[in-house]
């Protein structure tokens, strides 16, 4: 599975995100090690509070179906600038994935920009 794949898959979903609020739509497309592709949509909420993130409800998925190993997660938002994970995202991303998961963001024209999840959350809060 390759960058742009998980690209593609994050930009189709995109069109099923509700966010009648941010009017900012996003899709992610997550990639487990066992190559199994899980992808999520922004699940927007009256109380601002109960919202979701695209790469949390694509974890969310993978980890109900028992995947647990995150090998890259691909975020694409309505923007000409590429989009990141928020912070709550790059925590969440962290339990299931290590330093090295990639975090390919994505513009909606498709140009990207890959991080590793060390990068985007240096000096994280873990586990170990
Ligand atoms: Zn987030």
């Amino acid at each position: 599975m390759d960058e742009k794949k998980l690209i593609e898959m994050a930009m189709d979903v995109r069109k099923n995100s509700y966010s009648p609020y941010s009017k900012f739509s996003v899709g992610a497309a997550l990639l487990t090690d066992s190559g199994k592709v899980y992808t999520g949509v922004n699940v927007e909420n009256v109380s601002f509070g109960a919202t979701n993130c695209a790469e949390r409800t694509a974890v969310f998925k993978a980890v109900s179906e028992g995947e647990l190993k995150i090998k890259a997660v691909a975020v694409c938002g309505d923007s000409e600038s590429i989009t990141l994970p928020c912070g709550i995202c790059r925590q969440v991303i962290l339990e299931f994935g290590d330093k090295d998961t990639k975090i390919i963001c994505a513009n909606k024209k498709g140009d990207y920009k890959v991080f590793t999840l060390e990068e985007l959350l240096p000096y994280a809060f873990t586990k170990f």
